[in-house]
């Protein structure tokens, strides 16, 4: 190749960080009696076409069944996303990832990342040993999408569908195209090749980059998700408190409520958590509806998190208890 050519290519990075989509099972026909997290992400793009004047590079920067998930690997996804972006020859960043926590580790990319280059999030439903694996096809879409011209931002593809990291959820259990975007509807397609937008592309993040000045080792600050249901009662809320009160190292600094509708709360874990903002806790409410958001009303003592999921609404809490503006 001569050194013109070689240039003038546009470099696509490839993140491993395991998931089913590297996920092996012992028969192929076992789609879901698989270990996560076997297959070196060098290994799928084996055999995988890039895009003409493209040229993909493949590393490793976890092997984890996603569920499994820690601030850590999103802390070094963030570090190795930054530093390939500000490189002029990358067009982009792919990240293979479980679907599990696949909304949790975009939207949080999306907070942290000031580069609007693309950073493209896929996955898999079924096992890389699969009789029909889907993540082959997922991971070609996901390269063609991070190496258009005109993509930005944090996105995920799945199915052929493009996602905002904002508005992705992972909605269904078992179906191939597992992800919605909810009333938000999808950036667009990828249908052989090319990207079809008919949507928006998110705003790039908030530029924060405080990713950067973060200690590798930084250790997040305590949020936990609690749910407001029917016969729900404020005694986990009470222990974590006490838990607290005693200086526990790692104790409680954030809470998020996931709450009915409109952002109600049972009257007793509305009570509690008057209790834990009054000992400094950060409260939130999220709704647990998968669509919409929360209106907010006159004289709300809670603030609500608008339309975003009670997971994503602890990555935001995170963020501002790490002193990060909110976006
Ligand atoms: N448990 C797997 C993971 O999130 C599920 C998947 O990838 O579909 O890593």
């Amino acid at each position: 190749m001569s050194e013109q050519l070689a240039s003038s290519r546009r470099r696509v990075l490839v993140l491993g960080t395991g998931g089913t989509i590297a996920g092996r099972a012992a028969a192929s026909g076992d789609n879901i009696g698989y270990v996560a997290g076997q297959v070196a992400v060098a290994e799928l793009l084996a055999g995988l076409e890039a895009p003409a004047g493209v040229s993909l590079e493949a590393e490793q920067v976890a092997q984890v069944d996603s569920k499994d998930m820690e601030f850590s690997i999103w802390l070094a996804l963030a570090r190795r996303c930054a530093q390939a972006l500000a490189d002029p020859a990358v067009a982009g960043v792919v990240i293979t990832h479980g679907t599990d926590t696949l909304e949790e580790t975009a939207f949080f990319l999306h907070s942290v990342l000031a580069s609007d280059k693309p950073v493209v999030l896929t996955c898999a439903m079924r096992p890389a040993s699969a009789l029909s694996p889907d993540g082959p096809q997922n991971v070609r879409d996901a390269v063609v999408v991070a190496a258009s011209h005109g993509s930005r931002g944090v996105s995920v593809v799945c199915a052929g569908v493009v996602h905002t990291a904002a508005d992705v959820q992972k909605v269904h259990t078992y179906r191939l195209d597992a992800f919605s975007s909810g009333d938000g509807g999808p950036i667009g397609f990828v249908e052989e090749g090319q990207v079809r937008v008919t949507g928006k592309w998110p705003e790039a993040g908030r530029g924060l980059d405080a990713a950067q000045q973060w200690p590798h080792d930084l250790d997040p600050p305590r949020v936990e998700i609690l749910f407001s249901h029917a016969g729900a009662r404020g005694a986990l809320i009470d222990a974590l408190l006490a838990e607290r009160a005693q200086g526990a190292s790692g104790a409680i600094r954030g809470l998020v409520l996931a709450a009915t509708g409109n952002g109600t709360l049972h009257h007793e874990i509305e009570q509690a958590a008057a209790r834990a903002q009054a000992a400094g806790v950060a409260v939130v409410r999220a709704t647990r509806c998968s669509q919409g958001r929360i209106l907010a009303k006159p004289g709300d003592a809670i603030p609500d998190a608008g339309a975003l999921s009670p997971v994503k609404a602890r990555v935001a809490l995170m963020l501002e208890l790490l002193g990060a503006p909110s976006l």
